[in-house]
């Protein structure tokens, strides 16, 4: 441990394996896993039509350069494309990664329309979008920017859900407005309707890209496909990571036709971005989310959990102050701290994480059922209990 950069605050447990919804211990201690590697393992751990898809590619072929075509990347782009507003997609590695394709993409459409001076980005407070320096920048995270000054130039936040802040921060040299649909690091806030309709009128009004991070968001996760459905809106520029690969690191950065008319050969790239693993992983994920009555059943469970938590809440209304979010992508205020909790919540064998502002946050695999739904409320209601 003591040669590990420590820039994680980890528990004790040392995880050995994972299964479903479950993790296990070396000790052999069995978790419910309800933070799922942080909104990642959307289809559990080592789900079977997965690990069939990466031990099979593993045979056939790792990595051989974007210098050629590939029939794992070409399928995977084109679906996207069938159940997406985009007309064009890039893969690579990871959220930061999607996150940035997308800031220099919004620049670059600007350069190529005769607008280089538009390069300046809104963002919002609580957003969080990545660990790069463009990231950081762009994040409303004080600690994650502490002490990386001089920041990277062209943000400017305004706080989250006023469309007004939003309307005031335009100026001659705006480029795009940047929104997480629903804010998850930030501590699981919904955009309201309102705001994100609204946000879309205004890039329209004054020539701006809307850019949406879905990475935490995206994939079912919300019981969408991708959390904007919700609100009747379509971006320009969206990234999407997380649950995309189920633990193999893949991001994905969207565009419609016109906001990546700027990109050509040469403006980006990747080593490892689209290369066959990845993409072997990425379209097992897709044809498992593909099946008809999944997202049906997203919303079932979701519905349950969330209608469990509000009926705990109610209980419980100094340790749980209130409950939010969409789908599987629930957050809940605490009257304690969200660490504390988290640890006691271990202690019986349900994990979860925690989110800015003592927010308890539950993203569970999108697989779960019923049974496990009443297995962490059980675990819930016995630990608020005993905390009165
Ligand atoms: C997690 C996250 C990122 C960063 O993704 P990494 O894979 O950690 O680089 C970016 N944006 C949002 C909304 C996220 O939740």
């Amino acid at each position: 441990m003591s040669s590990v950069l420590p820039v994680y605050r980890r528990s004790n447990i040392v995880i050995a394996r994972g299964e479903g919804v479950y993790l296990f211990s070396t000790e052999g201690v069995r978790y419910l896993d309800f933070a799922a590697g942080i909104a990642v393992n959307a289809l559990g751990h080592c789900h079977p039509h997965v690990v069939a898809a990466l031990k099979s590619q593993a045979d056939t072929l790792w990595h051989c350069s974007n210098m050629y075509r590939m029939e794992g990347l070409e399928r995977l782009a084109d679906r996207f494309v069938e159940r997406s507003f985009a007309d064009k997609v890039f893969f690579c590695n990871s959220g930061t990664e999607a996150v940035e394709c997308g800031l220099k993409m919004l620049r670059k459409y600007h350069d190529a329309t005769g607008n280089p001076q538009r390069y300046r980005v809104i963002t919002m407070e609580g957003g969080f979008h990545g660990r790069t320096l463009a990231c950081i920048s762009a994040g409303g995270n004080d600690i994650a920017r502490k002490g990386y000054e001089p920041l990277v130039d062209g943000f400017d936040r305004v706080p989250f859900n006023n469309l007004e802040a939003v309307k005031a921060a335009i100026g001659p040299q705006t480029a795009a407005i940047l929104v997480e649909p629903v804010q998850g690091e930030g501590g699981i806030h919904v955009a309201t309707k309102e705001f994100l309709q609204g946000v879309r009128k205004l890039a329209d009004q004054h020539g701006l890209l809307l850019y949406l991070d879905e990475v935490q968001c995206g994939l079912g996760r919300t019981g969408a496909w991708f959390a904007h459905e919700h609100y009747g809106i379509t971006p320009d520029i969206m990234s999407v990571a997380k649950g995309i690969g189920n633990g193999f690191p893949l991001g994905a950065c969207f565009a419609t036709e016109k906001a990546a008319q700027g990109m050509v050969p040469g403006s980006h790239g990747s080593t490892y971005g689209s290369n066959p693993l990845a993409m072997a992983v990425g379209n097992a994920v897709m044809d498992v989310m593909s099946e008809s009555g999944f997202l049906e059943q997203v919303n079932k469970v979701a519905m349950t959990l969330k209608t469990g938590l509000q009926s705990l809440q109610q209980s419980f209304p100094q340790i749980l102050r209130e409950v939010r979010g969409m789908g599987l992508m629930l957050g809940v205020q605490l009257g304690v701290p969200a660490m504390e909790m988290v640890e006691r919540l271990r202690s019986r064998k349900l994990l979860v994480t925690a989110a800015e502002g003592d927010v308890l946050r539950i993203v569970p695999p999108l697989i779960i059922e019923e049974t496990h739904v009443q297995e962490a409320l059980a675990v819930m209601s016995g630990v608020c209990k005993e905390w009165q």
